[in-house]
C-alpha cells in the first residue's frame, strides 16, 4: 500500500472514525482526579442547601431598618445567636435581630443581615446606623445549584473544582470512562537499555521510558513496554500476544529501510487504514486495527514518535475516554524568524511563545531535525506551516497549538 500520503486532517479522521467511547467504571470519589465523568451528573439538592448568612453578624428584617442612619441609628432586640451547624433557628418577630455566623441558617422572618463591623452593641440591643436591602449578605437556598440541575456534563475531565462538585451533590462514588490500555513496542537492534553504555553502532532507546509518560498524561493505562529486536519472527510473536488491549504503539521499523518488519509484520496480522501522513516531523505513520486494538506504527525517531503521539494519538485516547474537553489549544502567533519548509507536508514546528510588543510570537527551539531531542526541550507549541507553504517570513501570523502537558511542556 504506497498510497499518497494522508493530510493531517484526513489521517485524523480516519483515526477518530475507529474510536467508540469504552465503558464506564464506578471509583471513589477521591480516585476520581484526572479521569472523564461517564454519565452526566445532576444536583440531588439545592446548593446551598438552605439561606445562610454570607457573614459573621446580625440577621435582620430590612424592613425594621428603613431610615437608619449614623445620626438616627435603630436599635433591634438580640433575641439569639445562631452558628452553623444542624438544627432549624427560631425565627425573629418585628424589631428584633439575632446574631450569626457565616454559614449559619438564617432566621425564619429575616430577610438580610449587616456584618458585625457595622453595629454597635448596647447591652440587649444592637443599634443599626444604616438601612439594609433586603437579601443583604444572604446566600439564598439554591443560589449556585438547584436540585435536578445538571452539574457537569459526561465528558468532562475531573480536576479539583469538579471533585468538589462531586462532593457537593454526594457523588461518593463517580461513574468514570475506563482509561484505555496500552502496550508500547519501541523496535532496533540497535537499541540498547537505559543502563548500558552503547557500543559501536548502538544508542540508549528513549521512546520506551517517554511515551508511558506521554500515554498516561493522556488518560491511557500502560499495560505492558516491550523492547523487539528486528525480527519478523520476534514481531509476529509480539503482535499475537496483546489480549485485552485498547492500544498497540510501536516506535520505529515502518519507514522503507531493510529492517523496517513493522510494516509487513502488521500487515498479515491486522488490518492496515493508513501508512503515511504529509507531516514533518512523522511521515512513515502507520495505523489500523490489531483485534479490537487500535494499532499505532510511530516513526522510529524519539521526536516524531513523541510529536505523532502527541497529533494522532492523544485525540484517540480522548475520543476512547469520551473526552469533550481535550484538545490543544489554537492560537495565532507571528514568527520571530524567517521559516523554510517543505511545501509537500504540513511542518510542526516546535517553538517557544513570549510575548512582545504587545503580540504573540512564536520562535523554533533550534534546528527542527527529527534526530535532535533537544528540539522538543523547552517547547510550549507547534507552530504549524501548513502544506502548500515553503516559507515564512518573519512577522507573519501562524497559526500555533499550545502542547499539552507531558509533551515538552512543563519543564
Ligand atoms: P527507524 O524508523 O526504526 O529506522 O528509526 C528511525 C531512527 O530513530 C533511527 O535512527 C533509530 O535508531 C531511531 N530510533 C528508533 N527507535 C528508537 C528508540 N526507541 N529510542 C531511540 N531512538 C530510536
Ligand atoms: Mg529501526
Amino acid at each position: 500500500m504506497n498510497a499518497a500520503p494522508l493530510t493531517v486532517a484526513a489521517a485524523l479522521e480516519r483515526i477518530l472514525a475507529r474510536c467508540r467511547r469504552l465503558p464506564a467504571e464506578t471509583v471513589a470519589l477521591d480516585a476520581a482526579a484526572g479521569r472523564v465523568l461517564a454519565d452526566d451528573v445532576h444536583s440531588d439538592l439545592d446548593l446551598p442547601p438552605f439561606d445562610n448568612s454570607a457573614m459573621d453578624g446580625y440577621a435582620v428584617r430590612s424592613a425594621d431598618l428603613v431610615g437608619a442612619s449614623e445620626q438616627t441609628p435603630v436599635g433591634l432586640r438580640l433575641v439569639g445567636a445562631i452558628v452553623a451547624g444542624p438544627g432549624q433557628p427560631a425565627g425573629i418577630g418585628a424589631g428584633e435581630c439575632a446574631k450569626i455566623m457565616t454559614g449559619a441558617p438564617f432566621p425564619p422572618g429575616s430577610d438580610a443581615m449587616e456584618p458585625l463591623e457595622r453595629v454597635g452593641v448596647d447591652g440587649e440591643f444592637i443599634a443599626f446606623r444604616r438601612a439594609v436591602r433586603p437579601g443583604a449578605n444572604l446566600r439564598p437556598r439554591g443560589d449556585d445549584l438547584r436540585c435536578g440541575e445538571l452539574v457537569l456534563p459526561a465528558g468532562t475531565t475531573l480536576g479539583h473544582v469538579e471533585i468538589a462538585l462531586l462532593a457537593a451533590v454526594g457523588q461518593a462514588q463517580v461513574a468514570v470512562v475506563q482509561r484505555p490500555r496500552a502496550v508500547i513496542v519501541s523496535t532496533g537492534d540497535e537499541l540498547v537499555d537505559v543502563s548500558q553504555r552503547p557500543g559501536p553502532g548502538q544508542l540508549r532507546d528513549t521512546t520506551v521510558h517517554a511515551l508511558p509518560v506521554q500515554l498516561r498524561a493522556a488518560g491511557a493505562t500502560v499495560v505492558g513496554v516491550h523492547h523487539a529486536v528486528d525480527s519478523p519472527a520476534r514481531l509476529r510473536e509480539l503482535f499475537g500476544s496483546f489480549a485485552d488491549v485498547d492500544l498497540v504503539i510501536t516506535g520505529g521499523g515502518v519507514s522503507m529501510g531493510d529492517r523496517d518488519f513493522v510494516r509487513p509484520v502488521f500487515g498479515e496480522l491486522g488490518e492496515v487504514d493508513f501508512w503515511r501522513v504529509a507531516l514533518k516531523p512523522g511521515q512513515p505513520l502507520l495505523f489500523g486495527q490489531l483485534g479490537a486494538a487500535l494499532f499505532f506504527g510511530l516513526p522510529g525517531n524519539p521526536v516524531s514518535s513523541m510529536v505523532t503521539l502527541d497529533l494522532f494519538v492523544r485525540p484517540a485516547i480522548d475520543a476512547l475516554l469520551g473526552r469533550r474537553d481535550g484538545g490543544r489549544e489554537a492560537l495565532t502567533a507571528r514568527a520571530a524568524q524567517d521559516l523554510r519548509s517543505d511545501a509537500r507536508r504540513s511542518e510542526y514546528v516546535r517553538v517557544v511563545l513570549y510575548e512582545q510588543d504587545g503580540q504573540l510570537w512564536a520562535r523554533p527551539t533550534g534546528d527542527q531535525s527529527s534526530g535532535r531531542l533537544t528540539s522538543l526541550r523547552g517547547a510550549m507549541a507547534y507552530a504549524v506551516v501548513p502544506a502548500g507553504v515553503a516559507a515564512v517570513a518573519v512577522g507573519e501570523p501562524l497559526r500555533v497549538e499550545r502542547l499539552a502537558p507531558g509533551v515538552g511542556a512543563g519543564d
